[in-house]
Parts: C-alpha cells; structure tokens; sequence
C-alpha cells in the first residue's frame, strides 16, 4: 500500500508546461535566459497566491480570538540574526565535484563519491544561507544587513509590542505572510525550492506545560485547512522529525508532507521551539521579554509553537493535487479540480455570439459579476473550446448567454467538474453563483 502512495503520479514538466502556457508562472527575467530559481507569477498565478494567502489568513488570523497578525521588515537589525542564530548556524555543509564542477549539499547526497559523474569531492565546507546587503551609501561591514531568511524573527522582536498594544493573554499568536530569501545551494523542482519565496508563519505563544497539546492542536487545525480546502487525504501525510533531525533547542517538530511529482517532500513544519527565541532575543536586546503571568504572579518565557509554510509550495501541491486529465469526445480533457476559494478566476461568462444583442447582456452580467468575484469574458471561437480553456484554468463555473436569453432573461451556469448545466433567472444569478461557490 505504502509503495503504491509514494509513487510519484504526475509529472512535473505538465505542471510547469501548463503554468507557463495559461500564465500562472514564468522563469524570471526569461527574456535574459532567466535567473536561476526565482519564478514570476503570471496573471493566474497572481490571483492564485492571493486566495492561498487569504485563506490562510482568514482561518489563522480573522477567524480565532487568540491571534492577530503583523507585517514587519524585510530587513532587520543585524543584530536579529546573531540572536536567532543565524549568523553562526544558518549553514548547509556544501561539496563540489572535482571532476563535472557539479555542486552539491554534503547531507543530500549518499555515499561520499559525486552522484553525478562519480567524481572525487571536495571537503564539506558551511555555506551560509543569508543574503547579504548594505544599509546606506557605504559598502563596509558596519553596514551589513541581512535579507531575512525567514518571517518568524520579525514576530519574536514584536512580542511586546503585540502584547502591549493588544493586552492578549496567552496562549496567543501572531501571524505573518511574507517574502523571505534563502540562498539555496541545490534549488530546484520548480517552485518547489528556490532562493526568493513566501512564508505564512505563526508564533504561537503558551504557557510552559501546556505546549504539548496546543502543539498537538496545531498539527491538527493545520492538516485539516489543506483538507478543508479539498486536498486529497492521500497526498497528505504527518512526519514527526526524529531526536536527532531536531534543531537543538527544539522540543519537537512535525513536518506536513504533500507526495510532489518527486516523491513526499516538506509543505509545512509545526515546531515546538521551548522558550529558546524569546530568551535570545532578551539576552542579546537587554530588554526583558518574559511575560507576567497574574494568576500566578510569576514572570516567565513563554514556549513557542511555530507552523511554519510556503506560499509557493502550497501552490504548487494545490496545483498537483487539483491536476487531472480526462477522455473526452475531443481527446483529453485537462481540468484543474481546483477549490473555489483558490480558484484564480471564480465564473467565466460566455455570450454564445458576438452579435449586438447577446454582448450587451453578457457585459451588463459581466459587470455585475464582477463586484463580487474574479470573472473573465470569453466570446472567442466555440463553446466547446471556451469551456476547455477554463476547465484548463480551474474555473468552477460558466455563465453562457444564448439567444434564448433574450427571450427568458435567464441564462445557464456550467460546473466545470459534473458539466451539468443549470439554467437559472439572471435576477438570480449572484445568489445561485454564492450558493455554489461558497465563501471566495
Ligand atoms: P527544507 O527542509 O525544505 O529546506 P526548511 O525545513 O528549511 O525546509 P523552514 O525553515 O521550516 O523550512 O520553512 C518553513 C516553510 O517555508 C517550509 O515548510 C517551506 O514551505 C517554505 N520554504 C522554506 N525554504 C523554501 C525555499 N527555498 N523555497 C520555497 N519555500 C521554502
């Protein structure tokens, strides 16, 4: 059983191919031969992200009493860094290869000849993963900064201010959506790993002793948002990360592991980090950061549970996850299956002919529609063709407008998944819409 769920089932170059070819993400600065591992998003990638983030923002963050959310720098005090451990640890042990040049992370590869060629190695030199910049007009080493390497630092050096300006209580969190830069050695599997990517992190701050559960509850209320949102149980599994794989100061982690093109790969990581940041950052700040706790009257360091995700990644596997082909009369039908909330474009609507009559209802519907949901117009080629194309794209509904219309003030609405079509009173349409496609 468990040899038939590892096996990669979807190609990546389908993913990337079709990405590139509807606009959801292009190789960055192509017209130059590209950068190696940064992506743009196109227009459908764009409004892809955005539903990703606002559903995670809207189930962490707007929907729970015990959380708020921030947006800090991107640049940070240098100091930040030296405190998070960083600077002396963010490190991966690199190799090359002799003989190709080929470059490698010493811990990825088995076996300690070069995977490509064979080749002799190099000794494993630390390679630190931070980029580094200069603050200000001189280039000197006073003035380093640091483009940050992840979004929870900006959460910790926030801790009182959270506290102070919103009197919350533990346990408590803050949330944060945000780019982050890693300079990866071995980046790759498209968007899966590059050097410039997204985060939406929570610190979650608790009272010794309690962490244990509420790290459990994490794990949980995070597996279930990527169910909610019609992942398949299937491509979805939990690893607890052994004693040794834990950061030192970790408690413990558990990763959410989603089976990518190239096998269960890291989506996610809830880790119970003790009290290890807050009590850094006071020691290296001087600033007391402990919380007072009334009804014990006692001053402590809060535990922290952190789940920590990618933007990127999650497209990615929504996109895996949603990708399916199917035989039509046409030859193949590729339909992204995707959940509405994410859905880059909610209804297409579809005026069966570009004569007068028929454009000025299916315009007049189109900029309804548009108040309230991401809508595309399409009066190109056939019905067919059109319905295809945003099957391709992930479009739960279309609206057609035939000639009938102008007869019956009503139009059809077409699901995408079942092709069961519906016809519906255009003074009902907002409401039918709503009806299917839920909160978006
Ligand atoms: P990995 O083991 O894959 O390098 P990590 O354990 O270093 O990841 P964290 O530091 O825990 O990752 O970051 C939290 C999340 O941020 C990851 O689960 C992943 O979704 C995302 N992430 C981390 N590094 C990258 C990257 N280089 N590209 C895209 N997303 C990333």
């Amino acid at each position: 059983m468990e040899a038939a769920r590892s096996k990669p089932k979807l190609d990546m170059e389908k993913i990337v191919s079709l990405c590139k070819r509807r606009g959801f993400v292009f190789q960055s600065s192509e017209i130059y031969g590209g950068l190696a591992s940064v992506w743009d998003y196109g227009p459908l990638g764009v409004e892809m992200k955005r539903n990703i983030r606002d559903a995670w923002w809207r189930a962490n963050i707007r929907q729970r009493d015990d959380m708020v959310g921030i947006e800090a720098g991107i640049l940070m005090h240098p100091q930040v860094w030296v405190a998070s451990g960083h600077v002396a640890t963010f490190a991966d042990p690199l190799v090359d290869c002799k003989v190709c040049r080929q470059r490698f992370r010493a811990d990825q590869i088995p076996g300690d000849r070069c995977p490509n060629c064979g080749g002799e190695l190099t000794a494993a030199r630390m390679f630190n993963l931070m980029f580094k910049t200069f603050m200000g007009p001189v280039e000197e080493d006073a003035s380093v900064v640091y483009l940050r390497p992840e979004t929870a630092q900006g959460m910790f050096v926030n801790f009182l201010n959270v506290l102070n300006s919103t009197r919350k209580k533990l346990p408590f969190g803050i949330g944060q959506v945000g780019r982050s830069f890693r300079n990866e050695i071995t980046p790759g599997n498209f968007i899966f790993r590059t050097r410039e990517f997204e985060q939406m992190e929570i610190e979650y701050f608790v009272k010794p002793g309690t962490d244990e559960p509420l790290h459990e509850r994490w794990i949980e209320d995070r597996f279930n948002w990527y169910l909610d949102l019609g992942m398949k149980s299937d491509n979805l599994r939990l690893r607890p990360h052994s004693v040794d794989e834990l950061a030192h100061y970790a408690k413990a982690c558990t990763d959410i592991e989603y089976l990518f093109p190239m096998g269960w790969s890291e989506l996610e990581g809830i880790a119970n980090r003790a009290d290890y940041d807050l009590q850094q950052h006071s020691k290296h700040s001087g600033k007391d950061l402990t919380y007072f706790d009334e009804e014990s009257s006692t001053h402590f360091f809060p535990y922290v549970i952190e789940p920590a995700g990618g933007v990127d990644r999650m497209l990615l596997a929504f996109l895996v996850d949603a990708y399916d082909e199917e035989p039509d009369k046409e030859g193949i039908r590729v339909v992204l299956r995707l959940h509405p909330s994410l859905a880059p474009v909610k209804v297409a609507v579809l005026p069966l002919s570009r004569k007068d009559p028929l454009i000025a209802v299916a315009k007049d519907i189109l900029g309804n529609l548009r108040k309230t949901w991401s809508v595309q117009y399409d009066d190109a080629q056939s019905i067919g063709k059109r319905y295809r194309r945003q099957d391709e794209i992930g479009t739960p509904l279309c609206v057609t407008v035939d000639f009938e219309t102008l007869n019956d003030n009503a139009v059809t609405i077409r699901d995408r998944d079942t092709m069961g079509q519906a016809r519906i009173a255009i003074s009902d349409l907002v409401p039918a819409l709503s009806q299917r496609l839920g909160v978006c």
